[in-house]
């Protein structure tokens, strides 16, 4: 049996998917004669247990010993268990790129939406995806309405459809980015009510709608904050005359 190695998958997106060794390659090997050690860089081309899909990893070794890669990469079990240091693996970007900048409570149901893809559980994908928009119309509700209690209270307890044409009311979304919500929303349903069985193209296609939409919600607003922040440091700095 060969080697395992949990590892998060770019091509499927499953977090510490089990990766086996299918072949190797020692890049580099150096002796030390002060130190009597050896080192090692080897590459191992490793398939996810998932997807089967294939990433090159890389090990280091440092010690006295020569172990010879094409016995610890044929051996049963993490290779840290032979000497070896994982360092690196490539490729390393996922298939679905996570938003960034959106918090916690909105970003797991989108994660759940996206790990759902990649096991190919398509209508509880449009589940999530829909849970998604759900939990950040609610997170925008509460952000945006902070002071005022009792209108957050009332959009709170507005069903999603309602929620969706207030935000856009209160220029909270765009009329195209409300119209996106509102598709995801019924595809979401269709996911959940509908006998058809909801296919692989919907569930990816609702993923991506999601996707825009965390984009717009949060990403965006976030990287201006920082691109901001950054001009206040440079002003602070930049003496006057
Ligand atoms: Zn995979």
């Amino acid at each position: 049996m060969p080697i395992i190695a949990q590892i998060d998958c770019p091509y499927c997106g499953t977090k510490k998917s089990g990766f086996q060794a299918e072949g190797q390659f020692r890049r580099l090997e150096s002796y030390n004669p002060m130190s009597y050690n050896h080192s090692y860089e080897d590459w191992v081309f490793m398939s996810c247990g998932n997807c089967r899909q294939t990433i090159s990893a890389v090990y280091l070794y440092n010690g006295k010993n020569t172990p010879s890669i094409d016995i610890w990469s044929k051996k049963h079990g993490d290779p840290k268990n032979f000497g070896f240091k994982y360092t690196n693996h490539y490729p390393k970007e996922t298939a679905f790129d996570e938003p960034k900048f959106v918090p916690d409570k909105v970003l797991i149901p989108y994660q759940q939406a996206i790990s759902n893809i990649t096991s190919s559980n398509w209508d509880a994908a449009g589940t999530m995806a829909r849970k998604t928009l759900d939990v950040a119309t609610k997170d925008m509700v509460r952000t945006e309405f902070e002071t005022r209690e009792e209108e957050q209270e009332r959009l709170l307890k507005k069903p999603l459809h309602f929620r969706i044409e207030e935000l856009e009311k209160h220029n909270l979304l765009t009329k195209a980015l409300a119209e996106l919500a509102y598709v995801l929303k019924n595809e979401g349903n269709d996911a959940s009510h509908e006998e058809e069985p909801y296919t692989e193209d919907d569930a990816r296609k609702i993923a991506e709608y999601a996707q825009a939409l965390l984009t717009y919600i949060y990403t965006i607003p976030g990287m201006v904050a920082e691109v901001r922040a950054k001009d206040e440091v440079g002003k602070e700095e930049t003496p006057t005359e």
